[in-house]
């Protein structure tokens, strides 16, 4: 790609090396909006027009103190203007006054799982039977999404990539509801993997024969996985590069810092699976210990802590924050949000109390490494984005019911704040700061005139009271506005099923 800006020159020549000019996604992540088919029709409360949106708190992505008394006018599928309340609505608009309300951009996903994973016969005592099975949630998880406000999402690794593929497809000819997507590769997974609907890369030659295969398939960012080899990392980055594609990795053989030196563009789960500082790690193979001995020991202001973070800044790699799927690990977390427990299957809702109850129930010293380890990562994630860094957000739905598609997303919001971000700060990083990265920033992540109309509106003032997070009650995606409580219903007691 030939950019013009001097601007994005001056970037360009500031990163490492191996980082070849990215492919331009939007026309394939944010293609132009199809008009709705008989399936999503029955969702939307407000169709696309010229739309007034009045009396509304903003918070606009950017990061900046919520606005009030704000009104927001939508015309087709752009925003065309946020201004104060007092001026008057354009007089062909249709004014629909959200006073009580807040406005958020759309949320930009970025370790959104389209599946779940099952154990079978999973019990009180968390045993269960092999294999380990990663079942397609294509019917919920976008419903799931969207209905929580999730307007675009990477799906950040994928077991069935064909079916994400015509997912994303079929939503973008309106055909299905759901958010826009940005489809991952297949898991670029090593030997010894224990997911048996995984790919095992076999050498260098195949993760590059697999990157270019499904990159002419059409998915638009690559994942590796845990028992990946350097050589094979290596291979899979510079094909992916030489497309112009990105590549992340939730990696264990591979240490944050060979990784960040290899060139990947992002690491998964903030810090808690660098392996650099587990005892006995050898090259190329993942430690059953699976980084918890590095999280543990590293003092987020210790040397070791700092090299890293100042190493993954300079080499402009991203991190993407998953707290959701790890406070499952801290006993005593949140319970599920009733509205969340609704939408799973009575065998995914015992799951995941089951679990829940083993969390409960670990010995304390246990119990206590746990919650160290977490405060460490949130620790390091809060240094990161202070030095720079490029934070980013998404929740990891991964089976046990515990995590959920589109209510993790904000649940991830509130842990964010919980770890010490401002609520403007935690909507940026699950924004704008995702959109930025996918190179979109100047269509989606922040409410202003001129970009997409990718809005949440939900009940209340988050920044005042966290929880108002939770209240969603209309999802625009491209201008026209869905209800969440109607998608909803039809997922309820679903996830877990398809
Ligand atoms: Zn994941």
């Amino acid at each position: 790609m030939i950019r013009s800006s001097g601007v994005f020159l001056a970037i360009v020549l500031a990163a490492p090396a191996v980082s070849a000019a990215p492919a331009d996604l939007a026309p394939i992540v944010l293609p132009a909006p199809a008009a709705p088919g008989d399936a999503v029709k029955p969702f939307i409360s407000v169709p696309a027009g010229k739309v007034a949106l009045t009396h509304v708190t903003v918070i606009d992505g950017t990061g900046a103190p919520p606005q009030t008394d704000r009104t927001i006018v939508i015309d087709g599928a752009k925003i065309a203007s946020v201004g104060p309340a007092s001026d008057a609505p354009p007089k062909d608009a249709k004014v629909i006054d959200l006073t009580g309300r807040t406005v958020l951009p759309g949320i930009v996903g970025m370790h959104n799982h389209i599946f779940y994973i099952g154990r079978p016969n999973f019990d009180a005592d968390g045993k269960s039977d092999p294999p380990l099975m990663v079942p397609e949630m294509a019917f919920t998880s976008p419903r799931l999404y969207l209905a929580n406000g999730v307007t675009t999402l990477r799906t950040t690794g994928s077991v069935e990539p064909y079916t994400d593929l015509n997912l994303k497809h079929q939503i973008d000819a309106g055909i299905l509801p759901g958010p826009h997507m940005d489809v991952t590769g297949p898991y670029l997974e090593g030997a010894n993997s224990p997911f048996m609907q995984m790919h095992q890369l076999r050498d260098a030659a195949d993760a590059r024969a697999t990157v270019a295969f499904w990159a002419d398939q059409g998915v638009t960012s690559f994942k590796a996985y845990m028992d990946i080899t350097r050589d094979e990392l290596k291979a899979a980055i510079d094909e992916a590069h030489k497309r112009g594609l990105k590549i992340t990795g939730h990696l264990c053989s591979v240490t944050y810092p060979e990784a960040a030196a290899l060139g990947i563009d992002n690491l998964e789960h903030g810090f808690l699976v660098n392996t650099q500082l587990d005892p006995g790690k050898k090259p190329d193979v993942c430690p059953d210990s699976d980084g918890e001995p590095t999280m543990l020991s590293m003092d987020p202001d210790g040397p070791e802590a700092k090299a890293l973070i100042a190493d993954l800044v300079a080499r402009h790699v991203a991190i993407t924050s998953t707290l959701p799927v790890f406070e499952q690990r801290v006993p005593g977390h949140a319970p599920l949000w009733p509205r969340a427990l609704a939408v799973l299957t009575p065998e995914a809702r015992e799951a995941h109390l089951y679990a829940r109850n083993l969390t409960k129930s670990l010995p304390p010293e246990t119990a206590k490494e746990r919650a160290t380890i977490y405060a460490h990562d949130i620790a390091m994630e809060r240094r990161f984005a202070a030095a720079g860094g490029l934070l980013m957000a998404g929740p990891d739905p991964t089976g046990n019911g515990g995590v959920i598609p589109g209510f993790g997303d904000l649940r991830e919001i509130e842990l964010l704040v919980d770890a010490g971000f401002t609520m403007p700060e935690a909507v940026r990083i699950a924004t704008y700061d995702g959109a930025v990265y996918l190179g979109l920033a100047n269509r989606i992540g922040t409410v202003a005139a001129g970009k997409d109309a990718d809005l949440l509106v939900v009940k209340g003032d988050p920044a005042a009271k966290v929880t108002d997070i939770e209240a969603v009650e209309t999802v625009f995606k491209d201008g026209v506005g869905y209800d969440s409580a109607a998608l909803l219903a039809t997922v309820r007691g679903r996830y877990g099923q398809y």
